[in-house]
Protein backbone atom coordinates (compact mmCIF):
# COMPACT_ATOMS: atom_id res chain seq x y z
CA UNK A 1 0.00 0.00 0.00
CA UNK A 2 1.46 3.00 -1.14
CA UNK A 3 0.86 6.38 1.50
CA UNK A 4 -0.94 9.82 -0.44
CA UNK A 5 -3.51 7.38 -2.31
CA UNK A 6 -7.25 8.59 -2.04
CA UNK A 7 -9.97 5.36 -2.32
CA UNK A 8 -13.46 5.95 -3.49
CA UNK A 9 -15.68 3.46 -4.02
CA UNK A 10 -19.94 3.46 -4.22
CA UNK A 11 -22.01 1.78 -1.91
CA UNK A 12 -25.52 0.66 -1.15
CA UNK A 13 -26.76 2.32 1.80
CA UNK A 14 -30.40 0.85 2.55
CA UNK A 15 -31.44 4.37 4.18
CA UNK A 16 -34.70 6.84 3.15
CA UNK A 17 -33.91 8.41 -0.08
CA UNK A 18 -30.24 8.47 -1.52
CA UNK A 19 -29.78 4.57 -1.80
CA UNK A 20 -25.85 4.54 -3.09
CA UNK A 21 -23.54 6.60 -1.98
CA UNK A 22 -19.67 7.37 -2.30
CA UNK A 23 -17.12 7.01 0.93
CA UNK A 24 -13.36 7.25 0.42
CA UNK A 25 -10.47 6.55 2.07
CA UNK A 26 -7.28 8.28 2.37
CA UNK A 27 -4.24 6.18 3.23
CA UNK A 28 -1.29 7.84 4.72
CA UNK A 29 0.32 4.94 6.60
CA UNK A 30 -2.92 5.33 8.17
CA UNK A 31 -6.54 4.99 7.07
CA UNK A 32 -8.89 7.58 7.30
CA UNK A 33 -12.41 7.40 6.48
CA UNK A 34 -14.53 10.38 4.78
CA UNK A 35 -17.54 10.92 5.60
CA UNK A 36 -20.19 13.42 4.61
CA UNK A 37 -23.49 13.89 5.15
CA UNK A 38 -25.45 10.90 5.13
CA UNK A 39 -22.78 9.07 4.92
CA UNK A 40 -21.69 8.55 8.32
CA UNK A 41 -24.38 6.59 8.59
CA UNK A 42 -22.25 3.38 6.11
CA UNK A 43 -18.84 3.96 7.56
CA UNK A 44 -18.78 -0.31 8.29
CA UNK A 45 -20.05 -0.53 4.99
CA UNK A 46 -17.03 0.96 3.51
CA UNK A 47 -14.78 -0.35 5.93
CA UNK A 48 -15.60 -4.24 4.63
CA UNK A 49 -15.98 -3.19 1.24
CA UNK A 50 -12.18 -1.41 1.14
CA UNK A 51 -10.80 -4.48 3.95
CA UNK A 52 -9.86 -6.19 0.85
CA UNK A 53 -7.92 -3.01 -1.43
CA UNK A 54 -5.69 -2.71 2.03
CA UNK A 55 -4.87 -6.27 2.73
CA UNK A 56 -4.17 -7.22 -0.90
CA UNK A 57 -1.60 -5.57 -3.67
CA UNK A 58 -4.62 -4.93 -6.18
CA UNK A 59 -7.47 -2.72 -6.13
CA UNK A 60 -10.78 -4.50 -6.68
CA UNK A 61 -13.55 -4.00 -8.72
CA UNK A 62 -15.61 -0.92 -8.09
CA UNK A 63 -12.67 0.84 -6.15
CA UNK A 64 -10.90 3.54 -7.80
CA UNK A 65 -7.94 4.35 -6.61
CA UNK A 66 -5.85 8.18 -7.24
CA UNK A 67 -2.14 8.68 -6.32
CA UNK A 68 -2.11 12.03 -4.81
CA UNK A 69 1.74 11.90 -5.09
CA UNK A 70 1.59 12.91 -8.91
CA UNK A 71 -0.03 16.14 -10.78
CA UNK A 72 -1.93 13.62 -13.15
CA UNK A 73 -3.54 11.92 -9.71
CA UNK A 74 -4.64 15.04 -7.94
CA UNK A 75 -6.13 16.23 -11.54
CA UNK A 76 -7.81 13.01 -11.64
CA UNK A 77 -9.41 13.99 -8.54
CA UNK A 78 -10.76 16.79 -8.87
CA UNK A 79 -12.39 16.05 -12.16
CA UNK A 80 -13.66 12.55 -11.17
CA UNK A 81 -15.01 12.56 -7.66
CA UNK A 82 -18.57 13.17 -6.82
CA UNK A 83 -19.03 16.85 -7.54
CA UNK A 84 -21.21 16.76 -4.55
CA UNK A 85 -18.37 16.10 -2.15
CA UNK A 86 -15.50 17.94 -3.82
CA UNK A 87 -15.24 20.97 -1.73
CA UNK A 88 -15.59 18.87 1.57
CA UNK A 89 -12.68 16.54 0.10
CA UNK A 90 -10.58 19.13 -1.51
CA UNK A 91 -10.90 20.60 2.17
CA UNK A 92 -10.03 17.65 4.05
CA UNK A 93 -7.23 17.11 1.78
CA UNK A 94 -5.64 20.43 2.54
CA UNK A 95 -6.06 20.84 6.05
CA UNK A 96 -4.77 17.02 6.68
CA UNK A 97 -2.13 16.66 4.27
CA UNK A 98 0.83 17.63 2.71
CA UNK A 99 -1.46 18.09 -0.98
CA UNK A 100 -4.13 20.51 -2.34
CA UNK A 101 -5.85 20.07 -5.02
CA UNK A 102 -5.95 22.86 -8.14
CA UNK A 103 -8.18 23.54 -10.71
CA UNK A 104 -8.59 26.31 -13.53
CA UNK A 105 -11.48 28.60 -13.07
CA UNK A 106 -13.65 28.72 -15.64
CA UNK A 107 -15.01 31.87 -15.74
CA UNK A 108 -11.49 33.25 -15.53
CA UNK A 109 -8.90 30.83 -16.39
CA UNK A 110 -7.14 31.91 -12.90
CA UNK A 111 -5.29 28.23 -11.56
CA UNK A 112 -7.27 28.35 -7.83
CA UNK A 113 -7.00 25.66 -4.64
CA UNK A 114 -9.99 24.15 -5.33
CA UNK A 115 -11.08 24.06 -1.40
CA UNK A 116 -11.36 27.64 -1.41
CA UNK A 117 -13.44 27.40 -5.02
CA UNK A 118 -17.29 27.96 -5.02
CA UNK A 119 -20.02 25.93 -6.07
CA UNK A 120 -22.22 27.32 -8.23
CA UNK A 121 -24.84 24.69 -8.76
CA UNK A 122 -24.25 20.71 -8.96
CA UNK A 123 -24.76 19.38 -12.68
CA UNK A 124 -24.17 15.57 -13.37
CA UNK A 125 -25.79 12.55 -12.02
CA UNK A 126 -23.84 12.16 -9.11
CA UNK A 127 -21.81 8.94 -10.28
CA UNK A 128 -18.13 9.24 -11.17
CA UNK A 129 -17.10 11.03 -14.07
CA UNK A 130 -18.63 14.21 -13.70
CA UNK A 131 -16.69 16.94 -15.04
CA UNK A 132 -15.78 19.98 -13.00
CA UNK A 133 -18.53 21.72 -13.50
CA UNK A 134 -20.11 24.56 -11.57
CA UNK A 135 -16.92 25.64 -8.97
CA UNK A 136 -15.37 28.92 -9.90
CA UNK A 137 -13.09 30.91 -7.99
CA UNK A 138 -14.01 33.16 -4.87
CA UNK A 139 -13.20 36.43 -7.09
CA UNK A 140 -15.73 35.17 -10.21
CA UNK A 141 -18.49 34.32 -6.86
CA UNK A 142 -18.27 37.38 -5.30
CA UNK A 143 -19.27 39.30 -8.43
CA UNK A 144 -22.04 36.77 -9.10
CA UNK A 145 -23.53 37.24 -6.11
CA UNK A 146 -26.37 39.40 -6.09
CA UNK A 147 -26.40 42.21 -3.69
CA UNK A 148 -30.19 41.78 -3.18
CA UNK A 149 -31.33 38.08 -3.00
CA UNK A 150 -27.58 36.93 -2.21
CA UNK A 151 -27.78 33.66 -4.36
CA UNK A 152 -25.36 33.39 -7.13
CA UNK A 153 -26.77 33.73 -10.18
CA UNK A 154 -24.52 34.49 -13.38
CA UNK A 155 -27.16 37.24 -14.65
CA UNK A 156 -26.27 39.51 -11.78
CA UNK A 157 -24.70 42.63 -13.42
CA UNK A 158 -23.63 46.25 -12.16
CA UNK A 159 -26.68 48.54 -11.73
CA UNK A 160 -24.90 52.00 -12.20
CA UNK A 161 -28.33 54.07 -10.55
CA UNK A 162 -27.84 51.72 -7.35
CA UNK A 163 -24.53 51.78 -7.36
CA UNK A 164 -24.32 47.59 -6.52
CA UNK A 165 -24.56 44.32 -8.39
CA UNK A 166 -27.83 42.65 -9.06
CA UNK A 167 -28.90 39.34 -10.56
CA UNK A 168 -31.75 39.33 -13.42
CA UNK A 169 -34.47 38.67 -11.00
CA UNK A 170 -34.06 41.77 -8.67
CA UNK A 171 -32.75 44.16 -10.91
CA UNK A 172 -34.96 47.09 -10.80
CA UNK A 173 -37.58 47.89 -13.49
CA UNK A 174 -37.50 50.54 -15.62
CA UNK A 175 -40.13 52.63 -17.22
CA UNK A 176 -39.91 51.33 -21.12
CA UNK A 177 -40.43 55.36 -21.76
CA UNK A 178 -38.57 57.19 -19.36
CA UNK A 179 -36.06 54.97 -18.31
CA UNK A 180 -37.17 55.52 -14.38
CA UNK A 181 -36.24 53.41 -12.19
CA UNK A 182 -39.59 51.84 -10.73
CA UNK A 183 -38.33 49.88 -8.08
CA UNK A 184 -39.95 45.81 -8.54
CA UNK A 185 -43.19 47.27 -10.39
CA UNK A 186 -44.95 45.57 -12.52
CA UNK A 187 -46.00 47.88 -14.87
CA UNK A 188 -44.57 48.75 -18.26
CA UNK A 189 -44.29 52.68 -17.36
CA UNK A 190 -43.76 54.01 -14.49
CA UNK A 191 -46.92 56.75 -13.57
CA UNK A 192 -46.12 59.73 -15.09
CA UNK A 193 -45.87 58.21 -18.49
CA UNK A 194 -48.60 55.96 -18.35
CA UNK A 195 -51.22 59.03 -18.59
CA UNK A 196 -49.14 60.24 -21.58
CA UNK A 197 -51.22 60.61 -25.50
CA UNK A 198 -47.84 58.43 -26.79
CA UNK A 199 -48.73 55.83 -24.36
CA UNK A 200 -52.38 55.67 -24.64
CA UNK A 201 -51.52 55.40 -28.36
CA UNK A 202 -49.64 52.70 -28.02
CA UNK A 203 -51.96 50.73 -25.76
CA UNK A 204 -54.73 51.05 -28.96
CA UNK A 205 -51.94 49.86 -31.40
CA UNK A 206 -51.56 46.89 -29.32
CA UNK A 207 -55.43 46.16 -29.60
CA UNK A 208 -55.23 46.59 -33.44
CA UNK A 209 -52.62 44.55 -33.55
CA UNK A 210 -53.52 41.56 -30.98
CA UNK A 211 -57.41 41.88 -33.44
CA UNK A 212 -55.56 41.86 -36.49
CA UNK A 213 -53.38 38.79 -35.19
CA UNK A 214 -57.79 37.05 -34.69
CA UNK A 215 -58.22 37.56 -38.26
CA UNK A 216 -54.87 36.29 -39.64
CA UNK A 217 -56.43 33.42 -38.23
CA UNK A 218 -59.38 33.19 -40.84
CA UNK A 219 -57.74 35.20 -43.13
CA UNK A 220 -54.02 34.44 -43.45
CA UNK A 221 -53.75 36.17 -46.98
CA UNK A 222 -54.28 39.58 -45.44
CA UNK A 223 -51.92 42.21 -44.66
CA UNK A 224 -49.56 41.06 -42.02
CA UNK A 225 -48.71 43.93 -39.48
CA UNK A 226 -45.58 43.37 -36.71
CA UNK A 227 -45.98 44.04 -33.19
CA UNK A 228 -45.81 47.92 -31.99
CA UNK A 229 -42.44 48.82 -30.21
CA UNK A 230 -43.11 50.99 -27.34
CA UNK A 231 -40.79 54.07 -28.31
CA UNK A 232 -38.12 55.73 -25.13
CA UNK A 233 -37.86 59.36 -25.28
ZN1 LIG B 1 -12.52 33.08 -11.65
ZN1 LIG C 1 -31.10 38.63 -6.81
ZN1 LIG D 1 -41.79 56.87 -17.33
Amino acid sequence: MERGHIYQTKIYAPYDGCHWTWEYCYYDGKKHYLHFGEQAKTNTFLASKLKDAFDFKTVPAGVYDTDLNTAEGRKELVTEVNAMHLSAIAKWIHDNTEFTLTATCPECGAECEVHEMHSTGYRGDGGVGIELLGYICSDCYASGVCDDCGEYDPSTRYIESEDKVCCEHCKPVSCAMCGKDMGDSENEVCSDCEDTPEYTAHLLKIELYLAMKRYQLFFPDCEQITAPVLKSA
